[in-house]
């Protein structure tokens, strides 16, 4: 079987299993995962399961992926900033989501990775993603405020900045915890109240920088 079944049959489980939305089905049948991982890992780009990609990162599964993408209710236009590039693979699934007039701003902590993605997604011509080394625990000032915010790393808890950078009405899914870690998903009204939910239990690489955790 080809990569393209693999992804089609993919896309097509998690539809059904997760009830997605077309769009999200769409979107992950859409962006090539196998392009995203490291050669020795390309045969497994379309088991659902985490894989590594250096530097002990890790390209989140599949599921994982397509749950945030629906939690954050993408819609075409949107500016959304990401925490973790890692291999550059969740970035161009919302790239598929917001469409060309919206815009996906990622930020990478480690460099080599920052620049593994940039070459993946450029050249897959995912040109609405503009990837940044940094510090993406303190968020991207620069290009704020944001639409949607997510982190691809679990926080101690939620960072400040973050909350800040998010637009009145917008919307943020993020890991919290350390051994323990819940998806926190959460909304900022018209008037700027925060409203936060819990989704459920999650496994995250964790965030590091001045809001993340400390290296032990
Ligand atoms: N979305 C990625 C998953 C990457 S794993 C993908 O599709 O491949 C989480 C990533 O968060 C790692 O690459 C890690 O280096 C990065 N990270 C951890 N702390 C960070 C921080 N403070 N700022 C930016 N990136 C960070």
């Amino acid at each position: 079987m080809d990569y393209d079944e693999k992804r089609k049959r993919l896309a097509e489980r998690l539809r059904y299993e997760l009830n997605l939305s077309n769009r999200v089905y769409e979107a992950i049948k859409n962006v090539p995962r196998h392009l995203f991982v490291p050669e020795r890992y390309k045969i497994e780009a379309y088991v659902d399961t985490p894989l590594p990609i250096g530097f002990g990162q890790t390209i989140s599964a599949p599921h994982m992926v397509a749950i945030m993408c629906e939690l954050l209710d993408l819609r075409e236009g949107e500016k959304v900033l990401e925490i973790g590039t890692g291999c550059g693979y969740h970035a161009a699934v919302v790239a598929e989501l917001v469409g060309e007039k919206g815009k996906v701003v990622s930020v990478e902590y480690i460099p080599e990775l920052a620049d593994m993605a940039k070459a993946n997604l450029s050249a897959l011509g995912y040109d609405n993603v503009v990837v940044i080394v940094g510090d993406g625990s303190k968020g991207y000032e620069p290009e704020a405020p944001y639409d949607k915010i997510y982190v691809t790393a679990s926080a101690p808890d939620i960072p400040k900045p973050l909350i800040e950078q998010l637009k009145p009405g917008g919307r943020m899914v993020i890991p919290v915890g350390d051994s323990v870690q819940w998806l926190v998903v959460v909304e900022k009204d018209e008037k700027g109240n925060i409203k936060k939910k819990n989704w459920g239990s999650v496994r995250f690489v964790p965030l590091r920088g001045e809001y993340g955790f400390k290296k032990r």
